[in-house]
């Protein structure tokens, strides 16, 4: 499981090498799971690629320690300049 240390401004990040596999929240499958789903649910990728602005949205919340309004503006701009996650890159 990753760790989440906040020092004054700096946010620190471990994750972990060797990430722990569960049944997603939100399909069930048997997957690597990450803390992204809408109400913080613990999701597979697929399911995090299903709605790409929440997910954007929670990991902003998560690594930038960003309010649920600045994440969600954040999540939008990132939407229309990027495309949604895991969509075709140019
Ligand atoms: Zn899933």
């Amino acid at each position: 499981m990753s760790k989440i240390a906040q020092i004054g401004n700096v946010r620190l990040i471990e994750i972990s090498p060797d990430p722990e596999k569960a049944n997603c929240e939100l399909c069930g499958k048997f997957a690597e799971l990450r803390p992204y789903g809408e109400n913080g649910e613990k999701i597979c990728t697929d399911c995090g690629k299903k709605n790409s602005l929440i997910t954007r949205k929670q990991i902003y919340k998560t690594l930038l320690g960003l309010s649920e309004k600045e994440a969600l503006e954040m999540a939008k701009k990132a939407e229309e300049e990027d495309g949604p996650l895991g969509g075709k890159t140019p």
